[in-house]
């Protein structure tokens, strides 16, 4: 990866965008993204970039939003409580840095967290307990400095590179989607396309999962293809839990997603699945074998828009999701997005 590909990525996981605001995140793509893409902003903020070719309507999905938190109280000492947007990390959350966003910037702000002297080690179970401090000593203080209730907030957690190709930072779960997607309009010939190419920027995933529904019914896609982090199982917490997913064995193909209890399992088409497997085979890209409980992506509720679509999903590994150090291995990035220019370039 150059210095440049580096730089965008830095760029795309700092900006903000909790659910619901993600309009930075979409500009700043618009503004990356190849002139040979056609670019919309449907109602909603979804982002879709069109690239003519001929052949099947197929639609890559990667979601612009991020986990984060909106201001609900301002206490009369002038601290705040706030409520969860998303599945955000209550346990990583008390003594993190977080970035709060008001209408007259970005103000810096930290969880508080007992100090070790007093700490009795009790579970932390109630959210309500969690207050921020921006360092505000009244709420007319607070106020003065333009934070109001329905701001949001973000992990204060810059993209840093560790040993190799590791990287951590907030956002990778899907920045790392839309990156590649962003990588995939440089390297891709639209004379070399097999089909009429959408490339989909979603919004709403970590709240609703929906939120890319309207766009979907919008285009009518005959073929969706899920580009999303997914659960990896290489820490000592977690080895042999689940799975054996782990970072730097390439993408994962997914054989199915589901939230338990909630009625939101994904299960892709199967031949469509082999298809991706076949030919990630014969370009020599491993892929890891993905059968995920406990999350879901953007493109389950897709599938049923319009007539349907047939669909799969390639995953990014990723550790510690949706708290402020998420890890993941560039290497894997990089074999996604072959991959999914090979898969794009072939009659599906
Ligand atoms: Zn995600």
């Amino acid at each position: 990866m150059n210095k440049a590909d580096i730089t965008v990525l830095e760029n795309l996981v700092n900006i903000p965008g909790v659910p619901g605001r993600e309009e930075r995140v979409a500009a700043f793509i618009r503004s990356s993204l190849s002139s040979t893409c056609d670019c919309q902003l449907d109602n909603l903020g979804n982002l879709i970039a069109h690239i003519p070719g001929k052949g099947k309507r197929v639609m890559v999905v990667a979601h612009m939003d991020e986990v984060g938190f909106m201001v609900q109280r301002i206490l009369p000492s002038g601290f705040l409580r706030v409520e969860r947007m998303g599945g955000t990390s209550l346990r990583a959350l008390p003594g993190s840095r977080l970035s709060l966003w008001t209408s007259n910037g970005c103000v810096a702000g930290v969880a508080g967290v007992l100090p070790q002297h007093l700490d009795n080690h009790e579970p932390i179970s109630d959210f309500s307990t969690i207050y921020i401090d921006i360092g505000s000593s009244s709420a007319e203080e607070t106020r003065t400095m333009g934070v109001k209730p329905g701001d949001v907030l973000t992990w204060d957690s810059p993209l840093r590179s560790l040993t190799g190709s590791l990287i951590s930072g907030k956002a990778l779960d899907d920045r790392l989607g839309c990156y590649s997607l962003i990588r995939l309009t440089e390297i891709i010939k639209p004379e070399d396309l097999q089909c009429d190419l959408f490339l989909l920027f979603s919004v709403q995933e970590e709240s609703m999962l929906t939120g890319g529904i309207t766009a979907a019914n919008s285009i009518e896609p005959d073929v969706i293809i899920g580009i999303d982090g997914t659960l990896s199982f290489d820490t000592p917490d977690l080895e042999g839990k689940q799975g054996d997913i782990h970072l730097g064995a390439g993408p994962a193909v997914k054989w199915m997603d589901a939230i338990r209890g909630k009625m939101a399992a994904y299960v892709p088409n199967h031949a469509l699945t082999d298809r991706v497997c076949e030919i990630a085979q014969a370009m020599h890209i491993p892929l890891q074998d993905e059968v995920a409980v406990g999350m879901s992506t953007a493109i389950t509720p897709m599938v049923y828009a319009g007539r349907g679509a047939r669909s799969c999903a390639l995953s990014i590994p990723i550790r510690y999701h949706h708290t402020p150090i998420e890890m993941a291995d560039l290497q894997d990035v990089e074999k996604t997005i072959i991959l999914l220019k090979a898969l794009l370039t072939t009659v599906l």
